[in-house]
């Protein structure tokens, strides 16, 4: 895999500026660093594609799961992504959406997102099988993801 410097500069699929930074939901976060407008895409996380089955075993031996399955076979792991949207948190009320294409995950706003604002997304079902406790602080918080 190639080097990449520890710059600030981007991917090219990595559309708008983004800052990483401790979050109030939970342990890191992506802040919006300039106005992301509505409906056009943030960026993406592109990992490991591996498949469901060892998607499984792997979500089973880390506490902090970064593992999105995009088909009923196929499976990306992100932990040694160096994508910043990895690290975009659960909210019930998110400003982003999630979307698979072609084993990629892509962000989308829902909404026009503010600088320093944080980007949060709906996981939708998660390894986590609604055991884990959400924190999003959302009005209408469904309490676990
Ligand atoms: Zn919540």
């Amino acid at each position: 895999m190639a080097h990449r410097p520890a710059s600030r500069e981007r991917a090219p699929y990595q559309k708008y500026a983004v800052e990483v930074r401790a979050s109030a939901i939970d342990g890191q976060g992506v802040f919006a660093a300039e106005p992301i407008t509505a409906a056009r895409k943030i960026g993406e996380i592109r990992g490991e594609a591996i498949s469901v089955t060892e998607a499984r075993i792997r979500a089973t031996r880390h506490a902090r799961v970064m593992i999105v399955e995009v088909s009923a076979e196929r499976a990306i792991d992100f932990r040694r992504s160096t994508d910043p949207m990895r690290y975009t948190n659960h909210s019930c009320r998110p400003n982003a959406r999630l979307d698979i294409r072609q084993g990629r995950v892509e962000f989308y706003a829902l909404r026009a997102i503010a600088p320093g604002e944080e980007i949060t997304v709906n996981y939708g079902p998660t390894h986590h099988d609604g055991k884990l406790a959400c924190r999003c602080g959302a009005p209408g918080c469904a309490g676990w993801i």
